[in-house]
């Protein structure tokens, strides 16, 4: 994990990294604005998200 604590680098680190599309149908990633899944084609995509500054319990 990168120590990050200012704002504005964890903000711009997350939209590097988390700007991109998961294809719930074979997991591959693929890039920001892809309307198919590049592997297997298939439509159904979903954006990778983080849950930032959220924590469970
Ligand atoms: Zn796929």
């Amino acid at each position: 994990m990168v120590a990050a604590r200012d704002p504005e680098t964890m903000r711009i680190v997350y939209q590097r990294v988390l700007n991109k599309l998961v294809c719930r149908k074979c997991g591959a990633l693929n890039p920001p604005g892809a309307k198919k899944c590049r592997r297997c084609k298939s439509k159904n995509l979903r954006p990778k998200r983080a849950m930032i500054g959220m924590k469970k319990g």
